[in-house]
């Protein structure tokens, strides 16, 4: 069996935009604005050296609230693999969740069993490529992908800073990450020193 790095997307991978029309923190809605945090290449190289599959696995329910089209995030999702692989460093597969429970599109608003928290993108994932999970990581900026993560028995790490406000509601949800490293490349240097050969 294989086993894998599973990354969340926006805030790990590419930097997360402040939109100012709309007031909010959140993907990239264009291709201008997308941005690939420096040292995510150097990570992933890193996991594959040490016999890892890198796996994006993200909620985009952009579509299902009209942030944007199928089309843009098609460009976006290509923008960024693009980008990657010119850097040295491929992804391996990317699983999505598209759906909302309150989307403005009526074909994405459902309550599904793959938007995280719940561990539906990691589990179909460990099933179609053969991944087994206990040795498995999630590693994801939100309180939803280490909760996605325990869900699917994988360890986790947060991205993020000791001390936040996440911080403290991971306490009282009982989803305390493994570790909390800053970036992908600090987790890569995590993950290596925890890796099971
Ligand atoms: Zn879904």
């Amino acid at each position: 069996m294989e086993k894998a790095v599973f990354l969340d997307r926006d805030g790990v991978v590419n930097e997360l935009i402040y939109h100012r029309e709309q007031g909010i923190i959140d993907s990239p809605f264009t291709v201008a604005q997308l941005q690939i945090i420096d040292g995510v290449p150097e990570a992933i190289r890193i996991f594959h050296d040490i016999g890892y599959k890198i796996i994006i696995v993200s909620n985009q329910p952009g579509i299902a609230k009209k942030h944007m089209s199928m089309k843009t995030f098609e460009a976006i999702r290509q923008h960024i693999i693009d980008e990657l692989i010119s850097k040295g460093a491929n992804i391996d597969a990317e699983y999505y969740c598209l759906h909302h429970p309150q989307a403005k599109v009526p074909e994405l608003k459902e309550v599904c069993d793959c938007r995280k928290p719940k561990p539906g993108l990691i589990i179909k994932a460990a099933g179609e490529l053969d991944i087994e999970l206990k040795v498995s990581w999630m590693v994801g900026d939100g309180l939803t992908d280490i909760q996605a993560g325990k869900n699917a028995g994988c360890k986790t790490i947060l991205i993020g800073k000791e001390k936040c406000e996440l911080c403290r509601r991971m306490e009282q949800e009982n989803a305390r990450p493994d570790f909390i490293c800053e970036n992908l490349l600090q987790a890569a240097s995590v993950i290596k020193n925890n890796n099971i050969p």
